[in-house]
């Protein structure tokens, strides 16, 4: 029996925030409990966009507003110092002296701002810029200053002085370079953008040396001296921005390994010279190297992960390209911005009056880019990086990528490889496929499903781009590669599954695909197994690893990591010893209940070692699993029809039953919902379902393709007075149809839209039977309910099955002393961890007796 691990995260920043995330979404709670030591006082937040901390507050870039993971086995402890590492004991100490075992250790402590050893740093009021702590105490500080100094103008600094004349205070930025952002721009670079600060009132000072920072009688700063220079800077704050160090200071003590310039080092999958403890981020070194930017440690983040999880993946360095706004200047620096490849060639477009400066190198013979600078006007940026790491062609006239108002740069067609968001590393292909299975329809949308432009925000006008690309081209020119692991699209899956008669996502990968499958194409195919053979979702040698966290526990997981339970209640209809046996279900495992809109009777808070012996006495009663876990059959809602109506027309309650019990359990690529109302005034909501049937005088209209949700659709009429024989089976074609063409994810709606010739076509092919697939279709479906059984009561049967409802692997009796519940409106409600634990129900846990 495998026994739950413990691992230790050092550092809540936007790494190991990240990692976490990762781990979580990745499945590898599954195996450890997670504790995070962040030093800091709030959970992890977006540091790139701290500048912006003035504008928009503290809440608006926490990456955790309520300081908690949707993951119950993540615990996140904040201003928390991780002050030692004994790794003979693998065990940390906290600054509050408390220790912690770890059976994995991960390192993300970052950075630290570096502040040179220059007389006068320790006064008041002189500043670092790297947390919203510092910000905070900036802002105070600057209420009763006049001006202000940042040492360094790289960078950082810029973002420093941004902050500084935002709280409008008189700003300088002293620079030992000769130019501004040395790291990233050329010297004419350096001149537009010194140009472009000094128009906005911010005074530049390049190539001098600070001596020393004089201080007032009280010990504050009131002036900053440069070598060979009489005239000091008269100022009451100083900010120091000359670069970062990382903070390995853990690794030090304990005796790892680290880089001669600072830095823990790494293997590529981010182990240290301890295999039990691995870095990521700005505090690692891989190869010696440390990245100061936010894409890399992303990277090392999903490598570590990855390599938790026994897989593949490895840092093999990164993309350092920048692109920024900078007191709303644009600047961008990629690839080899300083020309230094042997024989590269640099094409310049500078135009003093307007600020703006474009650089391009590129190769001898000028067929490929190898790199560039933009200063005052970046909107290139996004095509011209990509063209960079994918090395496509250049045009023939590659002046004209950055001539002003470029004649078409947006015109020239990036390949799939193309890296358009660089913080996340999401190519092009990516974002088109994910764009296209979940339809999103807007920018909002696209973002918070494709993960592009939520990080520097600098692709956001790509993204925007290639969703509107992808919107006009629906149905049409498509990429419908369902992930990185498979060129195929859900439908051509579907297909080679069933040529194949492939029961194993295994053996569909190997013959088919790449790597090891994620989160995106192992449901999928997870879904397309089920849909074809009926298996039992949880069998371990077909699908069980396979299914995403609701479909694992045949229960959908709520946000204090209980359970939900959902018995299927055919038609809405239930007799009074239904109704008693679920009341007193739900009053004697203490969970909540309440009535959906799909007529069913939730209960929730049930933990998952809970989850068997509460199925145990449902099954018993006559309940089965309503699959409000599963994409598949949700619920058939009728009214009460002509049995009880005086307006009804035909018994929609009975056709809704039988629908149901025809469908349930039936995997689709998307829920599935339907409805039957006893005459046109439609009190079961019909026309906004899946498939929704409305009684005539006659007998069925038969409605397809609406869908609540976000983006409600109507469902349209496919055929009319149909007899309830015919009903049938232009609802079975219908039902398989969509299950066998639709992509992952895709609705009924926007399949329909998505079909060449809507619902003309659909029509030909359901009722005419243009594509003589009528009777393969019915057979498809025949054969589902002809095979049919319940997922529960099967799991309650099967010890194998049921012996992963347990909170704690080694302790399968403990249940999770993290789950806690408060009391509203008479019933329990989730609360939060740091709260009082009333562990509910005095039920007995395990299997069902
Ligand atoms: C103003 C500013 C602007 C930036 N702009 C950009 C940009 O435009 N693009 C870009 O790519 N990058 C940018 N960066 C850099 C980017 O923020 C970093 O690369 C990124 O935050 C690194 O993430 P990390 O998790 O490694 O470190 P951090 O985010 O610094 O997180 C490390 C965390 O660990 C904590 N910690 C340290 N030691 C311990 C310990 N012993 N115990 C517990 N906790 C500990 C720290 O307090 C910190 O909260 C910017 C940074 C700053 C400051
Ligand atoms: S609406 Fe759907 S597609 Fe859009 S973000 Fe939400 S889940 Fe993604
Ligand atoms: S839809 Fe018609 S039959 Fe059904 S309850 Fe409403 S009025 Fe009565």
């Amino acid at each position: 029996m495998s026994i739950r691990k413990t691992l230790v995260v050092a550092g809540h920043g936007m790494v190991g925030h990240r990692f976490v995330q990762a781990a979580i979404e990745r499945g590898l709670t599954e195996r450890y409990d997670i504790v995070i030591a962040g030093e800091e006082s709030r959970a992890a937040y977006d540091r790139v966009a701290l500048t912006s901390f003035f504008e928009v507050g503290a809440d608006a870039l926490s990456f955790l507003p309520e300081g908690v993971y949707e993951d119950p086995r993540v615990k996140l402890l904040v201003d928390t110092e991780v002050t030692s590492v004994d790794r003979d004991a693998q065990r940390v100490t906290f600054s509050n002296g408390e220790t912690q075992a770890y059976d994995v250790l991960v390192l993300a402590t970052g950075a630290a701002p570096f502040v040179p050893p220059v007389p006068g740093k320790d006064l008041e009021n002189v500043f670092v810029y790297r947390t919203i702590d510092d910000l905070e105490a900036i802002r105070e500080a600057s209420k009763t200053a006049k001006a202000g100094v940042v040492i360094g103008g790289g960078l950082l600094g810029l973002e420093a002085a941004n902050a500084l004349h935002q709280l409008e205070v008189e700003t300088h930025v002293v620079e030992l370079a000769p130019r501004l952002m040395a790291v990233q721009i050329d010297d004419a670079g350096g001149a537009t953008l010194k140009r472009h600060i000094e128009k906005l009132g911010l005074k530049v000072h390049t190539g001098v040396m600070t001596e020393l920072i004089d201080g007032d009688d009280d010990g504050k700063v009131s002036a900053l001296k440069f070598k060979d220079n009489d005239e000091p800077l008269e100022v009451e704050i100083v900010v120091f921005s000359a670069g970062i160090r990382p903070r390995d200071i853990l690794a030090r003590e304990s005796g790892l390994d680290v880089a001669e310039r600072g830095g823990i080092l790494v293997d590529p999958q981010m182990r240290t010279s301890d295999s039990n403890i691995f870095a990521i981020g700005e505090c690692a070194a891989p190869e010696g190297r440390m990245y100061g930017l936010v894409a890399p440690g992303y990277q090392m983040a999903e490598v570590a992960v990855d390599a938790l999880l026994e897989g593949p993946g490895e840092f093999t360095g990164a993309d350092m390209s920048t692109k920024l706004k900078l007191l709303g200047v644009d600047v961008a620096s990629f690839g080899d911005a300083f020309a230094t490849t042997e024989g590269s060639l640099e094409l310049v477009f500078a135009d003093a009056v307007g600020g703006v400066y474009k650089k391009l190198v590129v190769n001898e013979d000028a067929t490929q880019l190898l790199g560039g600078i933009l200063v005052g006007d970046a909107s290139a940026y996004g095509i011209l990086r990509p063209m960079v790491s994918s090395g496509m062609a250049l045009p023939e006239n590659p002046e004209e990528l950055i001539l002003p108002a470029s004649r078409g740069t947006a015109q020239i067609g990036m390949p799939d490889e193309a890296v358009v968001c660089s913080c996340n590393n999401i190519t092009k292909g990516t974002i088109c496929g994910i764009i296209d299975e979940q339809g999103c329809v807007d920018l909002p949308c696209a973002k918070a499903c494709t993960k592009a432009g939520t990080v520097c925000g600098s692709c956001v006008p790509i993204v925007k781009n290639l969703l509107t690309e992808r919107m006009e081209a629906a149905g049409k020119t498509v990429n419908k590669a369902i992930c990185e692991h498979f060129s195929y699209s859900r439908q051509e899956l579907f297909d080679l599954v069933q040529v194949h008669q492939y029961k194993r996502f295994d053996d569909i990968i190997e013959a088919h695909g790449t790597g090891r499958g994620c989160d995106i194409c192992k449901p999928a195919i997870a879904s397309i197994l089920a849909s074809q053979f009926n298996g039992h979702v949880l069998d371990k040698q077909t699908t069980a690893s396979l299914q995403d966290t609701n479909d694992a526990y045949l229960a959908n997981l709520q946000k204090n990591g209980t359970y939900s339970v959902v018995p299927r209640i055919p038609g809405g209809e239930i007799t009074p010893e239904g109704l008693i046996v679920i009341g007193e279900v739900a009053r004697d495992f203490g969970l909540y209940t309440k009535i959906t809109g799909g007529q069913r009777i939730d209960m929730f808070g049930a933990r998952m070692e809970q989850l068997p012996a509460i199925w145990s006495r449902l099954v018993d009663a006559g309940f089965e699993s309503g699959h409000a876990y599963g994409k598949s059959l949700r619920t058939v809602k009728s009214c009460v029809g002509k049995t009880w109506c005086r307006f009804g027309v035909q018994d929609s309650t009975q056709l809704a039953i039988d629908l149901e019990l025809r469908y349930r359990g039936l995997r689709s690529p998307h829920k599935l919902k339907g409805a039957v109302s006893g005459c046109a005034r439609e009190c079961a909501e019909a026309r906004g379902k899946d498939f929704g049937v409305i009684a005539t005088d006659k007998g069925w209209n038969l409605y397809v393709a609406g869908n609540g949700g976000m983006v409600p659709a109507h469902a349209q009429l496919l055929a009319g007075d149909l007899d309830t024989e015919t009903l049938y089976r232009y609802l079975d074609r219908f039902l398989m149809y969509y299950i066998r063409t639709a992509d992952r994810l895709q609705r009924t709606s926007t399949w329909l839209a998505a079909l060449d010739g809507g619902m003309d076509r659909l029509k030909a092919i359901v009722i005419d039977d243009e594509l003589g697939l009528g009777e393969e279709l019915e057979a498809e479906m025949s054969r589902h309910v002809d095979t049919y059984f319940d997922e529960w009561k099967a799991t309650l049967e099967d010890p194998e099955k049921l012996a992963r409802f347990v909170s704690f692997i080694n302790a399968p009796e403990t249940p999770d002393p993290n789950i806690s519940f408060d009391t509203e409106r008479g019933q329990i409600v989730p609360v939060n961890h740091d709260e009082p634990v009333v562990l509910g129900s005095t039920i007995p846990v395990g299997a069902p007796q």
